[in-house]
């Protein structure tokens, strides 16, 4: 009898030990983060610049896979298929918390089908036009928006892109709909804006500060509360003739549902750990975005932000009455 007991207490023992050993070893392979948006857009920037401090810091590749398409939307439903394994990770941004209100029909549910990681940065946005755009600020735009409403055409990123969210409350600020062009990220839109075919569109800085910086674009505004250390000579939307328009984008870490706790606590200590290097801060300021505090980069914050995001936002956008199939 003791026997049989002692062989069960070192069985349970090799296994727990055999567990450990596994869980210890993560990561073991390659990590692929999920962006839902196409390459050389600002989702796409942020993914690649946060993968490759976090890799550093949990000794691993982390590669960006685009899984672009319906406003995030594909993306998202991409990940919840994944192996809850560690491997496969998702960045979005403040679109996850719209989509619901968005989309009649998702394939999934934004809360219960994601373990959350951490929010990894808060971003202002610019109301950028073609260089040639026949309007020296925003009073001028809108002055020249209501004489050809008919004429002028605003780029997005598709349905619940934040290009979209922001279009959308400069519709509704403005009491005037306009053609809107949504492409796969505002990557590409930002390709047909420097060339000219779009006329105008409000994207994340992370994808217009370059182009603002080397005169290739128009700017009028920054959509956040007060004007940005990166281009302080951009005036806040307010400012420049819009009254309390204001839009923050936060982007954020997620792992498919079920994912081992000891994995995702992991990841958020990477991610911490990366949000503080000093190279990516600079590379982050330089691009008008900003790490979030390291307690909100945990799961906890993530989960609180993204309910309170989803309870905002779902009201504002039934009201506006703006769907996508
Ligand atoms: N985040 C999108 C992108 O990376 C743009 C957007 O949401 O407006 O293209």
């Amino acid at each position: 009898m003791i026997h049989r007991i002692m062989r069960s207490v070192v069985c349970a023992l090799a296994l727990l030990a055999a567990l450990q050993a596994h869980a210890q070893q993560y990561p073991a392979k390659v990590i692929t983060i999920i962006v839902p948006f196409a390459a050389g857009g600002p989702s796409d920037t942020i993914a690649r610049l946060t993968a490759q401090t976090m890799g550093t810091a949990l000794k691993a590749t982390m590669i960006v896979e685009n899984v672009p398409g319906a406003g995030g939307t594909i993306g998202a439903a991409r990940l919840t298929q994944a192996k809850p394994d560690g491997y496969t990770l998702f960045i979005h941004h403040i679109g996850h918390a719209t989509a619901p209100a968005l989309y009649r029909k998702l394939s999934y549910d934004a809360m219960r089908d994601f373990d959350p990681v951490g929010l990894i940065n808060d971003g202002a946005m610019t109301f950028v036009a073609r260089k040639d755009f026949p309007a020296k600020d925003l009073k001028e735009l809108l002055a020249y928006v209501a004489a050809n409403k008919d004429k002028v055409n605003m780029a997005n990123a598709g349905v619940g892109s934040a290009s979209h969210l922001c279009g959308m409350l400069f519709m509704s600020a403005i009491k005037t709909d306009l053609t809107t062009i949504p492409y796969k990220g505002t990557g590409p839109a930002m390709n047909d804006l420097l060339g000219g075919q779009v006329d105008f569109m409000c994207d994340q800085t992370t994808n217009t500060t370059s182009h603002i910086k080397a005169g290739k674009v128009k700017v009028y505004g920054v959509t956040t509360a007060k004007r940005i250390g990166s281009m302080p000579e951009v005036p806040t939307m307010s400012e420049a003739g819009l009254p309390n328009f204001t839009v923050t984008v936060w982007h954020a870490l997620y792992a498919p549902k079920g994912t081992p706790k000891a994995i995702v606590d992991q990841l958020s200590k990477a991610l911490q750990e990366a949000l503080k290097d000093p190279t990516l801060k600079q590379r982050f300021a330089d691009l008008g975005s900003e790490p979030v505090a390291q307690d909100r980069a945990t799961p906890e914050a993530l989960r609180v932000q993204l309910k309170s995001e989803i309870d905002k936002w779902g009201p504002i956008i039934k009201a506006a009455g703006v769907f996508a199939d």
